[in-house]
């Protein structure tokens, strides 16, 4: 990065990620513009499911992915799907998610996850009591809610790996402890569920809305309807020109999510992000609504009891840039709930959505600069974490645009992905470091 410090820095993309850079710029004192080719929060951080879930270490290409994957390109409901069609973008990055499924690569992808995931939660918890954020904010963990017993024990072991790689891990609830905890399951609907005490949830757009309304009082200035087209300088950019003028600044901050790689031109560089769509319905809340937040992991579906509301989201559809509201992924959703939940649905749909997860192949980030502009950063790639991984994300790309010592290690993020020795990550539960044995350094794809 040039050696002066920014004054001015535009960010392109208003979503969780833009907001999040956003907020750290101003706090280290700098000139804040953010703009939008649409509404503020209106891309895939609108109707998310709303979870702050450090519990998410492990990515999805991991060993045994492949299979699923498989599964996935011959099944018409499965809850991951691929649309197969000729896209050499989307065949190099299956072959490169294919490489990462193996176990030294998903503990090396864990540990980069693991360090944004753990600094964003300490984070909001600062950030909601000292900005005053109004968004359905809670503390009650999540159940990876299991109806079979092989999968419940399936999990065990990646749990008991968890802990012992990075010291964090979940507690069993088996049987009736389970239907006790949270009576909005169906009685004897699940053998059992790991709970992660330390997940938290919140509504989205809430936060969105309320998290600008606190900028906009610092002095951060938001554009909409304004869709970034070109950057104009040599090897410093000094301006981005959009669909609404010119936007002059010393630094610029491309965090665009799944629409990255279509701005390959301007940036001289493809990031490999594919768009994952998913899906989530909104609802009033159920009469019997559950009170801790879910994955019903064998449907693949997220349930969201929200103080304002009550969702149910995700699904994994692979279909390029389209647009339309599949029914039947929606289906999945409603499907998955009533095998689960005695109430599963909510009195009045407020609102039926699908967002465009920035997918990379390793599950990590894209935090660097680029190699075209000495001044321009990309924060994009956050897969299905977004907004778990959001505060951590604008502080780091704060400290990197200032020229300060970054709070985790950037490395991990760089594009392309360079070597990264791991141990120099602090483990969760643990005082100095990570438990012995768990040292990786990790290579590159
Ligand atoms: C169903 C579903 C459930 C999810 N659940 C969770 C969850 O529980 N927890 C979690 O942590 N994450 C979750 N996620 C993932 C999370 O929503 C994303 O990782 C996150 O929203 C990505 O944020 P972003 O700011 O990078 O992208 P976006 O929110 O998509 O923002 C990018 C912005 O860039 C703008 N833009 C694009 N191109 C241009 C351009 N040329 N000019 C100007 N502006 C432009 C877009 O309009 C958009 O507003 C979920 C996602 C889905 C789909």
């Amino acid at each position: 990065m040039p050696a002066s410090r920014p004054n001015r820095v535009v960010i392109i993309g208003g979503g969780v990620i833009g907001t999040a850079c956003a907020h750290f710029l101003r706090q280290s004192g700098v000139e804040v513009t953010v703009i939008d080719q649409g509404r503020h929060g209106g891309g895939c951080s609108h109707a998310n499911c709303g979870l702050i879930s450090p519990s998410h270490i492990f990515p999805l290409c991991r060993p045994g992915a492949l299979a699923e994957g498989f599964r996935a390109l011959v099944s018409s409901n499965s809850s991951i799907k691929i649309r197969p069609r000729l896209d050499r973008h989307l065949w190099s990055w299956l072959y490169r998610f294919a490489a990462q499924c193996t176990h030294e690569k998903m503990i090396a992808n864990g540990w980069a996850r693991h360090a944004l995931l753990q600094s964003s939660r300490k984070l909001y918890a600062e950030l909601i009591e000292t900005a005053r954020l109004e968004c359905d904010w809670e503390e009650r963990g999540c159940l990876f809610v299991f109806r079979s017993e092989a999968g419940f024990h399936h999990y065990g072991k990646l749990n008991a790996l968890m802990k012992e790689t990075y010291g964090l891990f979940a507690d069993p609830v088996v049987g009736e402890e389970l239907f006790k905890l949270e009576p909005a399951l169906i009685p004897g609907s699940a053998y059992g569920a790991w709970y992660f005490p330390m997940d938290a949830h919140m509504r989205a757009s809430r936060l969105l809305a309320s998290w600008r309304k606190y900028l906009e009082a610092e002095g951060v200035n938001f554009v909409e309807n304004a869709t970034f087209e070109q950057f104009e300088g040599t090897s410093t950019a000094r301006v981005a020109r959009t669909s609404r003028g010119v936007f002059e600044g010393d630094a610029f901050v491309v965090a665009t999510g799944a629409w990255t790689p279509l701005l390959h031109r301007q940036l001289e560089l493809r990031v490999p992000i594919q768009p994952g769509k998913g899906y989530s319905i909104t609802m009033s809340r159920p009469a019997v609504c559950p009170t801790i937040p879910m994955i019903l992991e064998e449907d693949h579906v997220a349930v969201t009891p929200m103080q304002s509301g009550y969702r149910l989201g995700s699904t994994m559809e692979f279909a390029g840039y389209d647009t339309t509201l599949n029914p039947k992924r929606l289906n999945l959703l409603h499907d998955g709930a009533v095998r689960s939940l005695r109430e599963p649905f909510g009195p009045t749909v407020e609102e039926e959505w699908w967002g465009w997860r920035p997918m990379t192949f390793d599950g990590r980030p894209i935090i660097d600069r680029t190699p075209r502009f000495d001044n321009v950063m990309i924060a994009a790639g956050h897969n299905m974490l977004g907004l778990s991984m959001a505060p951590a994300t604008g502080r780091l790309v704060a400290e990197l645009l200032m020229g300060q010592q970054p709070h985790i290690l950037a490395d991990a993020y760089r594009y392309p992905r360079v070597p990264v020795d791991f141990s120099r990550m602090p483990a969760t539960g643990t005082a100095e470091g990570k438990p012995a044995g768990s040292v990786v350094t990790a290579s590159t794809e």
